[in-house]
């Protein structure tokens, strides 16, 4: 299968990395939406939020018990916002579910 992301966990791609363990990798985005932007992803391709069901979603939450610590060592240290894009409508252009994380400044309240 041809995946940017799966391409990146596997080192075949660099990126500019985080954190890393056994189960998800987060690294920071190659087009920052905020001063701080770095995303994290489970290393089992999933293709997106909108594929989550009861058998899986124990990855998300797994993701979002590290995402506080994730920030705080990014810089973010006076909050953050946390984003996944579903399908074309959603804007997703990576089909690879992952959580953009964006802080380090205040930021603009966007719908579309
Ligand atoms: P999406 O648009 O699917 O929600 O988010 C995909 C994100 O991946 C975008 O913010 C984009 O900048 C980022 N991205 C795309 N290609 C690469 C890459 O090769 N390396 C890194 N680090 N980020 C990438
Ligand atoms: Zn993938």
């Amino acid at each position: 299968m041809d995946c940017l992301f799966c391409s990146i966990i596997e080192g075949k791609i660099p990126s500019k990395k985080l954190y890393e363990d056994d189960k998800i990798l987060a690294f920071y985005d190659i087009q920052p939406q905020a001063p701080i932007h770095f995303l994290v992803i489970p290393k089992e391709h999933l293709d997106g939020a909108d594929c989550i069901t009861q058998a899986n979603a124990e990855i998300v939450s797994y993701i979002f018990s590290k995402i506080p610590a994730l920030a705080k060592e990014a810089g973010m240290t006076n909050g953050y916002r946390v984003v996944t894009n579903v399908l074309e409508d959603g804007g997703q252009s990576v089909r690879h579910l992952h959580f953009h994380v964006l802080g380090g400044g205040k930021l603009n309240v966007v719908f579309g």
